[in-house]
């Protein structure tokens, strides 16, 4: 398979690995939004949040929190966000799932312009039920 991570994964391309352990392995992102932007991959190729082993689920999640940690410490950091896109239309790129850890600074300007919505009358219930229904652990 043609994915760019799994060859980081396999050290087939070069990173900056900042952490890696048996399932996961977190890299500085080749372009960040600030520097120390970081990246944190399971090993086994998923295409994104939804397909990710429920096994790999909890050690992606702690290895987030190690780095992120470390890049707190590192940068001298107020906040930092960590997220994920999902889908083309979510601006995801690679698709082999990743999170993102970024670094914030006061007035760094980056937001999501959002026009905040209210529900109308039982549209609130209605989604809720919609998701309730198609919950499926
Ligand atoms: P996304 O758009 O959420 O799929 O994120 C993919 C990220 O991978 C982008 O932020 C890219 O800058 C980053 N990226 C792509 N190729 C590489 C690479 N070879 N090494 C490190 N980061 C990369
Ligand atoms: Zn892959």
């Amino acid at each position: 398979m043609d994915c760019i991570f799994c060859k980081i994964v396999q050290h087939q391309l070069p990173a900056q690995v900042l952490f890696e352990n048996e399932k996961v392995i977190s890299i500085l992102d080749i372009n960040p939004i600030h520097y120390g932007h970081a990246l944190v991959i399971p090993k086994t190729h998923c295409a994104d949040f939804l397909h990710i082993p429920e096994s790999d689920l909890h050690d992606v999640l702690h290895v987030t929190q190690i780095v992120a940690r470390a890049i707190v410490r590192s940068l001298n950091l107020e906040g930092f966000n960590i997220f994920s896109n999902n889908g083309r239309i979510a601006g995801q790129s690679v698709f082999h799932f990743h999170m993102h850890i970024t670094p914030r600074y006061p007035n760094d300007n980056i937001q999501f312009i959002l026009e905040l919505k209210s529900y109308s009358a039982d549209s609130m219930i209605e989604y809720a039920d919609k998701i309730r229904n198609n919950i499926s652990p």
